[in-house]
């Protein structure tokens, strides 16, 4: 058996460079004599690996000085309940703009905390188009406004930030995060699971305006101000060290492919092969998302005859193309190509796909 092309929506395929790396260095880790599972996060060495990761980070995204970098765990569910406590005082507003499922969640996290108030929302239209901004209702004085760059889902992604100047924008970038450049001073936080574009699962990533924080006024659990782990460099507790490092193997990669501009070129044209594929299929295969809100990472489509599902999950696995598999709440398939997911993958599952296409066309 060989490794397939994984198109999974997270936990997601990893650059096979970083796991090579990983394997050579398991048992013995930077003259450790120990695994980097098996050292203190308080040692030189991991020190160091963690501030790695944070430097490459800052510079592949450009972060400016007056913004902190945070490696956090719980995931971005954790991360989306935590925002609310932390950016906003007990009792203020703040605003969520719904393009999906994973909208709807961090919407659902924030309301213990925050009076929210959704300024649009796509799900009357089963989230295939971004809400137009004519449409939008904004509330007075709000503490920020959060919106999900890409849908993991729904397949939905933002192609250009909000206009939104006057509050923080809070965005939601787990499944599209260094995909392709994004001015980070546009923002007040960023965050995203390492799962899918970054690294593996157990660590989330958070980039924030420095001066938002401390102003909720609120008595927060230590462990959960954040305020305390921008003190402590995101270890006021024990950190999640192998994903930290992993995800420093993948941020180097990066670098050494050439940066964030050489990803956003890449996914470009992987998501264009896929989506021309899906619609000069005559009707055999559908994407329902508005052209100009698909997802360059998320790729829902369905078959023309549902019965032939089992069949091309079947034949995809057989010819080494796995995690086609819809997500649940669409049924259908989804492929998900992020940054570590070669052309090849993609254009061996388009040539799949139009050869089944004739075949049971
Ligand atoms: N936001 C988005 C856009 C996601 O895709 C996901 C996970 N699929 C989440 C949030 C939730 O992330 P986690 O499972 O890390 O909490």
């Amino acid at each position: 058996m060989s490794r397939a092309f994984n198109f999974s929506a997270g936990p997601a395929t990893l650059p096979e460079p970083v796991l090579l790396q990983v394997q050579r260095e398991l048992l013995e880790w930077q003259g450790e004599r120990a695994s980097v599972m098996e050292v203190s996060h308080r040692g030189k060495a991991f020190i160091a690996c963690a501030a790695k990761a944070e430097a490459d980070l800052r510079e592949l995204m450009g972060v400016p000085d007056d913004y902190a970098v945070l490696f956090l765990q719980g995931g971005a569910t954790t991360v989306s309940a935590l925002l609310a406590m932390n950016l906003a005082r007990a009792g203020q507003t703040a605003e969520y703009l719904l393009t999906g499922h994973w909208g709807e969640k961090a919407l659902e996290n924030a309301k213990a905390s925050v009076r929210t108030h959704v300024v649009a929302s796509d799900a009357d239209n089963a989230y295939r188009r971004i809400p137009d901004a004519a449409a939008w209702t904004r509330a007075a004085d709000s503490a920020y406004f959060h919106y999900t760059s890409n849908e993991t889902i729904h397949g939905v992604e933002f192609s250009s930030l909000p206009d939104v100047t006057d509050v923080p924008l809070v965005a939601d970038f787990s499944s599209n995060f260094l995909a392709r450049p994004v001015d980070v001073r546009r923002f007040g936080m960023i965050y995203a699971g390492a799962q899918k574009n970054i690294g593996p699962a157990g660590i989330t990533v958070a980039v924030i305006r420095k001066d938002l924080l401390g102003r909720h006024g609120r008595e927060l659990p230590p462990i959960f101000d954040w305020q305390n782990q921008v003190k402590n460099d995101s270890m006021f507790n024990t950190p999640p060290t192998f994903p930290w490092y992993v995800t420093g193997l993948v941020l180097q990669w990066m670098r050494d492919e050439g940066g964030v501009e050489v990803f956003a070129r890449r996914n470009a044209e992987k998501a264009a092969l896929l989506y021309s594929t899906i619609d000069g299929s005559g009707g055999f295969y559908r994407n329902p998302v508005d052209p100009a809100a698909r997802s360059t990472m998320n790729v829902p489509f369905t078959l023309h005859d549902e019965a032939l599902d089992k069949t091309f999950l079947a034949e995809t696995e057989a010819a080494g193309l796995m995690g086609l598999k819809g997500h649940r709440a669409l049924g259908g398939m989804r492929a998900s190509i992020y940054n570590a997911m070669p052309l090849a993958g993609v254009q061996a599952l388009a040539d799949f796909m139009r050869d089944f296409a004739v075949r049971h066309g």
